[in-house]
This record gives structure tokens, sequence and C-alpha cells, in this order.
């Protein structure tokens, strides 16, 4: 089974990367982000509390956040594996998520890290929120504040699979065709 955290700031490409090569693997994608958008869509008491710290670029605290992932988790029994795309985010949901997959007999394979510099996240979020519709995608001073909530809260967790061994960095800025092929043979590794 393979599971991957595919890590980095907010811009880095997770969402991108993670839709183009899901299938190929055979992975499911989980993406915390994304069901706090579908909650928020669908207008459910979860995504109108969830919005008022998105809208912020704050985080959601941690027991929601682990609660709603681990029963997406559960949704997914025969998976081959999956990409964690923008969890974990803090050390509590590493060390939770850890304690998810070691209860199933399985484990995280790697945390492979896109990294880009914070300014052209900035300029990237910036042309993606005007098209996304994302309120936190529209406002510089909120893209602001979730790299500094990333740089605080979510760097940290880099250090966690670091120090088990899994941690794999990969230059996040360039075509997002060549990002693909090196995330792809980096997968294949694994
Ligand atoms: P994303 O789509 O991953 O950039 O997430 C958008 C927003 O959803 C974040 O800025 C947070 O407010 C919230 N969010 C997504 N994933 C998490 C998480 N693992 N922990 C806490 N908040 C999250």
């Amino acid at each position: 089974m393979k599971n991957i955290v595919l890590f980095g700031p907010p811009g880095a490409g997770k969402g991108t990367q993670s839709a183009l090569l899901v299938d190929e693997f055979a992975l499911v994608h989980l993406s915390t982000g994304d069901i706090f958008r579908r909650n928020i869509r669908e207008a459910t008491e979860l995504g109108r509390w969830a919005k008022s710290f998105m809208d912020q670029g704050q985080l959601v605290p941690d027991d929601v956040t682990i609660a709603m992932l681990k029963d997406e988790w559960t949704k997914h029994p025969d998976a081959a594996g999956f990409i964690f795309d923008g969890f974990p985010r803090t050390s509590a949901q590493a060390a939770a998520l850890d304690e998810i997959l070691a209860d199933a007999g399985t484990g995280v394979t790697a945390m492979i890290g896109l990294e880009v510099d914070d300014e052209e996240l900035v300029t990237r979020l910036l042309a993606r929120g005007a098209t996304s519709g994302r309120a936190d995608d529209a406002n510089e001073d909120v893209i602001r504040q979730r790299l500094a909530v990333y740089t605080r809260e979510t760097a940290p967790v880099q250090s966690y699979y670091e120090a088990q061994g899994k941690y794999r960095g990969l230059n996040g800025v360039g075509s997002i065709e060549s990002i693909t092929d090196e995330l792809r043979s980096l997968i294949q590794s694994l």
C-alpha cells in the first residue's frame, strides 16, 4: 500500500499534481481543502463553520479536521493507497495520521514536498483567485496570512517525517508536465 503525503505551501501545485497522478497509480486523492469546500457548497453545518476559518486564512481546528479525514479515509477500505493533499498540516494531525494508518496495519510511505518560494506562490494564488471563485485566493492579505500560518504551523511537519527518513523534496517550479514526470518517477521508486 502506498500512502503518500503530498506536502507544500498553498499554491505549490499539490491539487493539480494529485489529480494528474491518482488514476495512474490507482490511488485515492484525499484533500481536506476539497472536502471542506464540498461542505461549503452543500451548506452543511461543518461547511458553514469551517468557512469562517478558511476565509481568514486560518487552519480549521485539529479535532474536527482529523475526525473528518478519518471519516473519509474509512470510506475506501479497498484502496491501493492514498495521496493525502493538504493533510497533515500540524504536528497533531501528523501524529493522528500515523495512528489511523497504524491501526490499519500500514503507515505513511513518504512525504513528497513541492518546494516553491513565497513570491511565486503569491503570484500563482492571485492568478488562481481570478478564476477559481475561492475567497481565500482573492485577497493578497489572506494569501500572506495563509503563508505565515504555513511557516508557523505546517512547515514543522516536514521535520516530523525527516526524522523518520521519509521526506523527499522536489523543486515545485517549472512546467506542470516536468513536475508530474519527476513525481511519477519518485512515486514509482517508493
Ligand atoms: P487548501 O485547499 O488545502 O489550500 O485548504 C484551504 C483551507 O482549508 C485552508 O487554508 C484551511 O483553512 C482549511 N484546511 C484545509 N486542510 C486543512 C487541514 N489539514 N487542517 C486545517 N485546516 C485545513
